[in-house]
């Protein structure tokens, strides 16, 4: 669930609340002064930070982004690697 952030009209510290997307309210009570706090204008925190999915996700974009470039040519007599555990691969086209 996003976080939303909330901020009466006395300037208390931020308030921070989790709800779905479909039920975020527009104001909640400020437990502070207990007025009327008004959600705040910003994108919703959908993710966390250090959690594996967004991770990845970091690391797919960056792969997008910046994808890692080959510069030099593989070593020479390099050979593919060919598995021998199932005797029909030695049956498929070679390159
Ligand atoms: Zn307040």
């Amino acid at each position: 669930m996003p976080t939303y952030s909330f901020r009466c009209a006395q300037r208390c510290d931020p308030v921070e609340q989790s709800f779905s997307m479909a039920d975020a309210p527009s104001e909640v009570t400020c437990p502070q002064c207990g007025q009327a706090a008004a959600r705040k204008i910003s994108s919703p925190a959908l993710g966390r930070g250090n959690s594996a999915a967004m991770k990845a996700h970091d690391a797919s974009r960056a792969t997008a982004d910046t994808p890692a470039v080959v510069s030099s040519l593989p070593p020479a007599g390099r050979s593919a690697t060919r598995t021998t555990s199932n005797p029909l691969h030695r049956r498929l086209p070679r390159p």
